[in-house]
């Protein structure tokens, strides 16, 4: 059998990881790569926040940590810290880990709703790990003994995007795929309403294939333009349509996480890096105009911009189809999802790692392209939700925001909210973002409060339950006293290398 022919169309981060780890997973009888991509087109330039799965993806495709963050100037990120999104002055972190340990058959915080309730708790924060090094600004890597404390929590990185791109393209040329310069004008189909069978050059080249992967951003140029697959418009749900995107100067202590500050008509988002910060500002165009929002961002960096701000357009929603005849699209040509919960680089490390587990043999399979998008729709349904629950359950007081707190939700959020007033219940599912303590912490961080506690969460007797969190509390307290100052293990562990 001859080897699948792959062009990549795109050379953003969702063209390289594709390149890479095609050309890494698969063996060479089994697909050539190429990637096409365009200079003078570039780009969209942000997307610097990442979650822990992408540490899997990166081992995969034979990265060494230490030598992608010296070369990325990437930071650890143990959560994401939402400021304001309550009442002013209200900040809750969404850590990467664990609250607690589970017991008698129910999560943790049915016992902690339980003694929150006489008094008893304190802030959940105070039992996760990942926060309170949040909060400390440490570091450290998780521990492997499963009873320890130090194993509950995870941790992914911010970076720069482009340095990121720009390693995986030399990692994947090194394996074989050939990158060619240029921008391409023309998809040539099988049929009318055939399949891909090659793109043409501005050059006049064609360049022929069996499997087209469209990473061409927004434009979305084959599955959207040239294909015709429709987009499924989620604004009713996530208004936000706009982003100034502006860097400044490096923080003096650089923070192992993400913050997220709610503002009049959005969030802006800061990502702190070894060498800059990336900050941002996500708002709703029917709600502020483009010079306020970029006033906004502007007066409230956290250290001096030293760039001009960038302006970028989009409308949540995806693609209704990912995979159509021969062309799956990965990353922003499938859909977008504002960055609230750094989703969109693990999207397309989920599409890459479904696309070679269900690698066709030949170009048009329907079967395989079926079970591709029902994985990844599930994949954007549960993200979707999760971000408009953040917008949904805000107590904050401006327009943009009592609209957001009106709106109508999904009916599979809808769902999720009511089980949990009813009883604390959380979801939980095979497949898919995000775990339940993901979801303790944003429900409870935005002031949803369970109307029952668990049955099962009242087997203890109080005075039990109460020196027993204390005892969790103090593992807490002495895990982070022992962890690393965050900045002092970056720059250590960048002296590594390889
Ligand atoms: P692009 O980067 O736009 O790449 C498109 C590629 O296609 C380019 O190489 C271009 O040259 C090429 N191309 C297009 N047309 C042609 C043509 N005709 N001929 C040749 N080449 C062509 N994600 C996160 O995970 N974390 C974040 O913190 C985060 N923040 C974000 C903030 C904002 C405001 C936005 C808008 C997005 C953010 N994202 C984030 C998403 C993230 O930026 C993208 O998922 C990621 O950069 C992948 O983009 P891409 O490769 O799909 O598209």
């Amino acid at each position: 059998m001859d080897p699948v022919r792959v062009v990549v169309l795109g050379g953003g981060t969702a063209g390289w990881m594709t390149a890479a780890a095609l050309a890494t997973l698969l063996p060479r009888a089994r697909c050539t790569v190429r990637l096409v991509e365009s200079e003078q087109i570039g780009t969209v330039g942000v997307g610097e926040a990442t979650l822990p799965q992408m540490r899997a993806f990166n081992d995969a495709i034979g990265i060494i940590e230490a030598d992608m963050m010296r070369r990325t100037n990437a930071t650890f990120k143990l959560g994401i810290e939402f400021v304001d999104w309550g009442v002013a002055g209200s900040a809750y972190i969404h850590p990467f880990g664990a609250y607690g340990r589970p017991m008698g058959g129910v999560g943790f915080h049915h016992h902690w709703q339980r003694a929150a309730a006489a008094g008893k708790a304190g802030p959940l924060e105070r039992y996760s790990l990942a926060v309170a090094a949040c909060r400390a600004g440490r570091f450290d890597f998780p521990d492997t003994d499963l009873t320890s404390i130090q194993s509950t929590y995870d941790y992914a990185y911010h970076f720069d995007a482009g340095l990121y791109a720009g390693y995986l393209r030399e990692l994947a040329e090194g394996r074989g795929v050939t990158r060619i310069e240029g921008k391409f004008v023309q998809v040539l189909r099988e049929a009318e309403d055939g399949g891909v069978a090659g793109i043409r050059m501005e050059s006049g080249n064609v360049v022929p294939g069996d499997l087209f992967v469209d990473c061409t951003g927004f434009r979305s140029a084959v599955t959207g333009e040239a294909l015709g697959v429709a987009w499924e418009d989620w604004s009713q749900w996530l208004p936000c349509d706009r982003a100034w995107a502006v860097q400044s100067e490096r923080l003096e202590t650089v923070p192992p996480y993400t913050r997220s500050i709610a503002r009049e008509a959005g969030w802006q988002w800061q990502i702190p890096l070894q060498h800059r910060t990336g900050n941002g500002y996500i708002y709703s165009s029917a709600f502020m105009d483009d010079d306020a929002a970029r006033e906004t961002l502007l007066a409230n960096l956290p250290t001096p911009a030293i760039m001009e701000p960038r302006s970028i357009r989009f409308q949540a929603g995806r693609r209704e189809h990912s995979w159509t005849r021969n062309c799956v699209a990965v990353g922003l040509a499938s859909g977008f999802l504002e960055p609230l919960e750094s989703t969109s680089i693990y999207l397309i490390q989920m599409a890459v790692m479904h696309l070679i587990a269900l690698f066709p043999t030949r170009p048009d399979d329907a079967v395989l392209a079926a079970e591709f998008n029902r994985r990844m729709d599930v994949e954007y349904d549960r993200i979707r939700d999760f971000l408009i629950l953040h917008y949904h359950a805000n107590r904050r007081d401006e327009p943009f925001w009592r609209h957001c707190r009106d709106m109508a939700v999904p009916d599979s959020l809808a769902e999720k909210i009511a089980l949990f007033r009813h009883r604390g219940s959380v979801p939980r599912y095979g497949e898919g973002l995000f775990s339940p303590p993901s979801w303790v912490s944003v429900l409870f961080g935005q002031g949803l409060e369970p109307r029952a506690v668990h049955p099962l969460a009242e087997a203890m007797p109080m005075s039990e339950l109460d020196a027993w969190l204390v005892a969790i509390r103090s593992e807490v307290a002495a895990g982070v006293s022992g962890m690393s100052e965050h900045d002092a293990f970056v720059s250590d562990y960048g002296e590594w290398g390889i």
